[in-house]
């Protein structure tokens, strides 16, 4: 069965350094990484989003410059 876990996760822009927010769906079943573009809402400016699952479930969200 699959269980998402909706996540809003606050990050800081790489481009204007204003806070933002990451959207994600995470499957915690399935470790790994998952990698896709956002645009920033304040500055518009597309951010290279990095979600990292560990086998123990644990999420690391981190954005940079795409
Ligand atoms: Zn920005």
């Amino acid at each position: 069965m699959l269980r998402l876990k909706p996540m809003d996760t606050e990050v800081e822009c790489p481009f204007c350094g204003e806070p933002g927010e990451v959207e994600v769906d995470i499957d915690e079943d399935s470790p790994g990484e998952h990698e896709f573009i956002q645009d920033c809402a304040v500055c518009c400016r597309p951010w290279a989003v990095r979600i990292v699952v560990s086998p123990d479930g644990e999420v690391t969200v981190s954005v940079d410059r795409s």
